[in-house]
Formats: structure tokens, sequence, C-alpha cells
């Protein structure tokens, strides 16, 4: 009761549930007993490879998972929609982390804050090159009569 024990993680590459693989994952998670079963706490990060949302190049998330959850033990003694420590005593935390982990993915990933992106008339990546379209600001009165004709 009250022992607690810390896990730190830190794996090149980690599967994390079938729809989930990361790379570099760090942190540490903390088990606790309590009269109820197991407090399970802990941070992980990792990343995943994503695509910039600008430029399409590729472009690592971070992720982040956030695990603050009580595994009830025995199983019985749960109340309802609780986690639970399965009969075999393999607490499997992947289904949480990976939902949190899922839900820490920015909505819009970016390569480096500054990229810009892709010319939207000739598709060149900015980054790379610069090409000669002429940035056709036009005029918001006009773009009106524009879509009117579209
Ligand atoms: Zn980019
Ligand atoms: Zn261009």
């Amino acid at each position: 009761m009250g022992y607690s024990r810390t896990i730190p993680f830190a794996e090149a590459v980690a599967e994390i549930a079938p729809d989930l693989t990361v790379s570099d994952l760090r942190g540490d998670i903390t088990l606790t007993r309590t009269p109820q079963g197991l407090y399970v706490q802990g941070k992980l990060m990792a990343r995943v490879q994503g695509e910039c949302s600008r430029c399409l190049d590729a472009a690592l998330v971070e992720l982040t998972g956030r695990l603050g959850e009580m595994y009830y033990y025995p199983a019985n003694t749960a109340p309802a929609d609780a986690l639970t420590i399965p009969e075999d005593l393999n607490l499997d935390l992947a289904p949480e982390i990976r939902d949190d982990m899922l839900l820490s993915q920015p909505m819009h990933v970016l390569c480096r804050p500054e990229c810009k992106g892709l010319c939207p008339t000739c598709g060149v990546n900015l980054n790379l090159e610069q090409c000669d379209c002429v940035d056709d600001d036009i005029d918001p009165r006009l773009a009106k009569l524009k879509d009117l004709l579209n």
C-alpha cells in the first residue's frame, strides 16, 4: 500500500498500437498502489512522421500522451466503465496512451514555424526556390465579382 514505482521510457521506435508507431518515445510512468488497485500517472512524449500542411514536405510531429488513471483490482470491485487490471496482471497501458497521443496531434502540422508553403499559382516549394509568379493580390471587390462569374 502506498508503494510506488516509476518506470522510465526511452525507446528509439515503439509500436503503441497497430495504427500508431512512434519514434523517440520518452518520459516516465509512475504506478502507485492504492486500496482500490493501481493508480497510473505519467507523461510520455514521442514523434511521428507527418506532412507539413503548407508545403507537404515530411514533418516530425511531437505527440504527448498523459495518463492519470485508476486501474481497479480485482476487476469485480471496479465501478462501471472503470479501467481494470486483468487476472494475468498484465497491465496494458497502450490503449490509453494511444488515444491521448492521437488527441494531442496538432490540427495543422508545419515542418517549421516559418514555412513559406507552396506557391498557389505554380506549386513550387517556396522554401526551396523562388518562382516568378506575380502576387495577384486581387481587389476584394473584384474577387466577389469573379466569384459571381464562376
Ligand atoms: Zn512546410
Ligand atoms: Zn509560383
